[in-house]
């Protein structure tokens, strides 16, 4: 009786020692985010499975079967949300012809995008927020054009979140804009992604964020048997792959290897993600992707944009990039009837809560610096006001060099902020807030004198 009464005693000074986290939801999101369908979700993946393959190598003439029917699908779907909206959701096929490369790419093929553009309603407001899936799915041999591929979960799920999303967000006003698109030749060697990528590069779109989510509808693990629909992975690469040349000698002095625009959206992700979805914990991966495999945000980040890949916390082998067969009484293949849509509709809410956070805030502060003038015990923060939007105040985010998340953010309305704590003992970030509790992404300051 005694011992049972300690261990109630140290569990409770345990929590009670732990920060709380106050949860501050805006009442938008909060309604974008309750109307994420899970009947919705499997309704689309239901729909995408019917047409049999969706490799992006198969036929792209038929009305029913292969990529070709699967892309006008989408189009078609976003055309049904653009006409109950009021004219800022347009809709379109992008295609590109690749040439044959000898590897994945046997033929010339006709590539497309099914893309959807909710324009924002601030017409000087350029920010972009880029939301994919991919369309392609697969079969054990990668050239492989005929047989079905269903890819219920790869990528059928990131495709149903991205259309969900399409569908509930175009019903509200946002000063930024947001892309929906389902890329195809995923499985190809990212080549729609690549494509789009290379084309918001040349084009200067202003992409703020861009987020790949691929095989976020299945909640367990084969080999090790884990079952757990409460966890979502995010990776983000830490060293930039773009310019990192030129950075590179920046951020080893300063120590800045967990703090590159794709990591900052990553934490933006965790925080917001959690702030708006229950029962759901993120994991920050820091590795751009996963060993052996690939994804769509990767040509993003190579062409300089924040990018991250959203997946599954657990992943099955047996369902993943194979025949459908039997094999040994085990079912193999990415079938309908393995996937979870009440994680699925999680995973979906995660999205729509981070790009909607994202295109109602304010732009970023600009111009944040760090005073280095002189040794000092203390940290002095300055920045001008962003380009848009209507800004309430700054968060001057804090937290401790071996730490993955902030641990303490700091209103001011100025634009300049002065804090007891050493700049050579911690990491800083910038960020605006508008009237509404919506926050940028945070900026890392400059070193200023
Ligand atoms: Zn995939």
């Amino acid at each position: 009786m005694k011992k049972i009464f300690t261990f109630l005693l140290l569990g409770g000074l345990s929590i009670s020692t732990k920060a709380q986290t106050i949860v501050n939801r805006n009442t938008d999101i909060d309604k974008m985010v309750k109307s994420v369908n899970p009947d919705s979700l499997k309704s689309y993946i239901t729909k995408m499975v019917a047409f049999g393959t969706r490799s992006t190598i198969s036929d792209t003439k038929s009305k029913t079967k292969g990529i070709g029917a699967a892309r006008n699908w989408v189009v078609s779907k976003f055309g049904q949300f653009a006409k109950q909206g009021d004219g800022r959701l347009t809709t379109f096929l992008d295609t590109v012809t690749i040439k044959a490369d000898g590897k994945r790419v046997d033929q010339p093929i006709n590539l497309g995008n099914a893309v959807a553009i909710l324009k924002g309603t601030d017409v000087n407001d350029k920010r972009v927020f880029v939301v994919s899936g991919h369309l392609d799915s697969r079969v054990t041999d990668v050239m492989n054009r005929v047989s079905d591929a269903p890819g219920a979960n790869d990528d059928g799920s990131g495709v149903a979140g991205v259309i969900e999303a399409a569908r509930i967000m175009s019903q509200y006003k946002f000063p930024a804009t947001i892309i929906f698109v389902a890329v195809s030749g995923e499985e190809q060697s990212l080549l729609g992604s690549g494509f789009m990528a290379a084309k918001a590069k040349k084009e200067g779109w202003n992409i703020e964020a861009m987020l790949n989510n691929d095989m976020i509808g299945s909640n367990n693990a084969s080999e090790t048997q884990i079952i757990d629909n409460t966890k979502l992975r995010v990776f983000s690469e830490g060293l930039p792959s773009f310019d990192l040349d030129k950075n590179a000698k920046n951020i080893r002095q300063f120590g800045l290897e967990n703090d590159g625009k794709s990591r900052q959206l990553a934490r933006y992700v965790k925080e917001t993600g959690e702030r708006y979805v229950d029962q759901l914990e993120i994991k920050l991966i820091y590795r751009n992707d996963r060993f052996l495999r690939g994804g769509d945000h990767t040509p993003f980040v190579e062409n300089g944009f924040a990018a991250v890949r959203l997946t599954e916390m657990n992943e099955n082998f047996e369902h993943q990039h194979q025949d459908l067969r039997i094999e040994k009484g085990i079912k193999y293949g990415d079938l309908i009837e393995f996937m979870d849509f009440e994680y699925l509709r999680k995973n979906t809410a995660v999205n729509i809560a981070v790009l909607a956070n994202l295109a109602k805030a304010p732009s970023m502060p600009t111009e944040v610096k760090v005073d280095v003038k002189n040794l000092s015990n203390s940290t002095f923060l300055f920045w001008k006001a962003p380009v848009n939007g209507t800004v309430k105040g700054y968060y001057v985010l804090m937290r401790e060099t071996s730490s993955a998340v902030w641990q303490k953010k700091f209103f001011t309305t100025a634009t300049e902020l002065r804090l007891p704590y050493s700049k050579d003992n911690y990491l800083f970030a910038v960020q605006s807030t508008g009237n509404d509790e919506n926050e940028s992404l945070p900026v890392v300051p400059a070193i200023g004198r």
